[in-house]
């Protein structure tokens, strides 16, 4: 049987939610980021909808890989691009979107903390509670035996074509995919957003 975990689909408007969420929790704390670090790839969008809420315009890129494609790990967390500029002296931020596993946060947070700056804090939008890092900041948890994987609204097409293609090893046809999309990971796809992503497929047998 193909592997296709249980997911959900994430809006964007609750995405505008958690950002909401997580600013107002920085902005109860102790201090104010002059620099947010963005997790590349998924902590670019919650990086940049922070920073339009707390005035920080200093935004910076930092490469950890984990997860190969969707909802399969590839190894440990392992940093593949540096720092995109210097921090030393700074009160960080670094965000991701998600905390899983922790190690990739984790991982970011060591190596900010050792380029020199005033205080490093963490934030991500949702936290599993499994994680063996625990963010500063985070606006939604997700018990530990309710993993789910997120599909985020800035990897809904990457997430989508991984599912439908480990998806038509159980039935090649378009309506099959949806199916067992719907039955085995909880998703809820539009045929023309299937078309797009496998666009030979055979509409039904
Ligand atoms: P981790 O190092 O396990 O905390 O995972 C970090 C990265 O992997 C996140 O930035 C996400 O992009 C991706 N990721 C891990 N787990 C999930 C999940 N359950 N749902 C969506 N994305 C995930």
């Amino acid at each position: 049987m193909a592997e296709l975990p249980r997911c959900r689909r994430a809006t964007w408007n609750e995405v505008e939610g958690w950002a909401d969420t997580v600013a107002a929790k920085i902005r109860a704390g102790p201090r104010r980021p002059e620099t947010i670090v963005a997790l590349t790839r998924g902590g670019w969008v919650p990086a940049r909808l922070l920073g339009d809420r707390l005035g920080v315009s200093r935004l910076l890129a930092l490469r950890v890989q984990h997860w190969g494609v969707t909802a399969s790990r590839d190894g440990e967390a392992r940093l593949t691009e540096g720092l995109s500029g210097p921090v030393a002296g700074a009160h960080v931020l670094v965000v991701d979107d998600i905390t899983d596993t922790g190690e990739s946060l984790q991982l970011a947070r060591d190596h900010v903390s050792g380029a020199g700056p005033a205080s490093v804090e963490t934030a991500a939008f949702v936290h599993i509670a499994h994680s063996k890092f625990l963010p500063t900041y985070f606006a939604e948890e997700i018990p530990r035996d309710a993993w789910v994987w997120v599909v985020f609204p800035w990897n809904y097409w990457e997430d989508l074509a991984q599912l439908a293609e480990r998806a038509a090893a159980e039935g090649p046809t378009l309506a099959a995919i949806r199916a067992t999309l719907r039955s085995r990971c909880g998703l809820d796809v539009p045929l023309r957003d299937l078309r797009s992503v496998r666009p030979t497929a055979p509409s039904r047998s």
